[in-house]
């Protein structure tokens, strides 16, 4: 595994790295890793990840991909380990650019899809501007997965026609809900990155008019064996979570269709 602060401490190196002016630049690929399940990746990332010189992953990935990799790939953590702080995004968009000038085809694998909530737009637009090729290649992202793992289907033509995706963390320690969106009839609010906030969101939702009685599941570590459903209502869930705390990664799931079938009805009891 390559430490990723010697690309930092020595920056000249890194540029002298191309064995010559003439070396092709490399490309680099975000590629979703899907969310949770090892096989839930599609057929194309898994051959990028075989064909990679380096592979560029976060804590959301699941390792066990990081097998496909060939032997000489660099295997790059930039993901946050526990009580220390992830590499800035900036610096993952630079090391990126970085490893593509030196010749290095990259994936850069990301937890989901790249686009959802994933910073991808951010990395794009580094190496668009740097003139480095750059491909998308999509992943089932966390409402998707957690969607088909619980089944909750996400759309119902008797309950909802609609299906928002949201985020519910805290940006400079305020939360930015369009709660209009949330608050939409006869559709089903998905909340990324809500977990710890979980109090505050349900109780912005009723002061806002939203029925207690609205089907509300959390799920933890979604598709993957060791996941957790948690099942109840908008006024009770964060009494539930109290009781029965879920791990992160956790997605919220708000609407009707929570309870569109018996399998989420039986967890609820
Ligand atoms: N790009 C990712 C999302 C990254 S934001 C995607 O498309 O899925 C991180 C948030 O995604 C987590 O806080 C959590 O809300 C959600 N998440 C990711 N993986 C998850 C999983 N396996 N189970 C439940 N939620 C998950």
């Amino acid at each position: 595994m390559t430490n990723i602060l010697n690309f930092f401490a020595n920056p000249a190196a890194n540029e002298a790295s191309p064995k010559d002016a003439q070396q092709t630049a490399g490309e680099v690929f975000l590629v979703g890793a899907g969310p949770g399940d090892p096989e839930l990746i599609t057929v194309k990332a898994m051959r990028l990840l075989q064909q990679a010189d380096a592979i560029v992953y976060d804590r959301l990935a699941n390792p066990a991909l990081l097998e496909y990799a060939g032997d000489n790939c660099d295997l790059i953590y930039v993901g946050k380990k526990k009580d220390q702080h992830s590499l800035p995004q900036d610096q993952i968009c630079e090391l990126l650019a970085i490893l593509a000038r030196c010749g290095k085809n990259v994936v850069r694998l990301k937890g989901g899809d790249p686009f959802i909530f994933g910073r991808g737009g951010e990395e794009v637009e580094h190496l668009n501007k740097q003139g480095i090729n750059c491909h998308i290649v999509p992943g089932i992202t966390a409402a998707i997965g957690c969607g088909a793992s619980t089944q909750i289907p996400l759309t119902h033509r008797d309950h909802a026609h609609a299906v928002t995706f949201i985020t519910g963390h805290r940006q400079n320690g305020k939360m930015h809900i369009n709660w209009d969106l949330a608050l939409q009839k006869d559709s089903t609010v998905v909340f990324y990155m809500g977990l710890s906030n979980l109090l505050e969101i349900t109780t912005q939702l009723i002061a806002r008019g939203c029925p207690a009685s609205k089907p509300f599941a959390v799920v933890a570590q979604g598709t993957a064996q060791e996941q957790q459903v948690l099942v109840g209502t908008v006024g009770d869930i964060a009494a539930r979570l109290e009781k029965h705390p879920l791990p992160s990664p956790a997605l919220l799931i708000m609407g009707d269709v929570v309870r569109a079938n018996g399998y989420a009805q039986k967890l609820a009891d």
